[in-house]
């Protein structure tokens, strides 16, 4: 599965927490991030992860790209609502494009947590037969 990453500036300490702490399903998968974000998890936790660009300049919307071509499975995006973003749009375009294409989505840790729980369990398997019919 391709599982998308993405934290704003303060919740990345949180992400990093729980990367780390579901790092053993984690590794299993394909891990894309916008730029920071990526960063941050390739140092903190020694894993793989593909790099777009940072989330104002444009990662965002790469990440929206690829869920528009079902190119996407999964996306963990730890958003910090207490704090204007100057790239708004891109953050709501890139959750209603989730929506579009029915792509689990989880804003916070406590809805990662039963993601990649089910990711574990094969609940999500349902997208590699999605993406065999496309
Ligand atoms: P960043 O972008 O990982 O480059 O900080 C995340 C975001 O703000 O959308």
């Amino acid at each position: 599965m391709k599982i998308a990453l993405i934290a704003h500036d303060r919740k990345k300490d949180d992400l990093i927490q729980f990367v780390t702490a579901y790092k053993p399903i984690l590794s299993e998968h394909t891990l894309y991030a916008t730029g920071t974000t990526g960063q941050r998890v390739i140092d903190g936790t020694g894993l793989e992860v593909i790099r777009f660009q940072s989330g104002p300049l444009g990662g965002d919307q790469q990440i929206g790209a690829m869920i528009a071509q079902n190119e996407m499975d999964m996306v963990i995006f730890f958003r910090d609502p207490l704090t204007a973003q100057p790239h708004e749009p891109d953050v709501s375009a890139l959750i209603r494009l989730c929506d579009v294409y029915g792509v689990p989505l989880a804003t916070n840790m406590g809805t990662a947590e039963v993601l990649l729980k089910g990711l574990k369990e094969g609940f999500i398997d349902w997208r590699l037969i999605s993406k065999d019919r496309k």
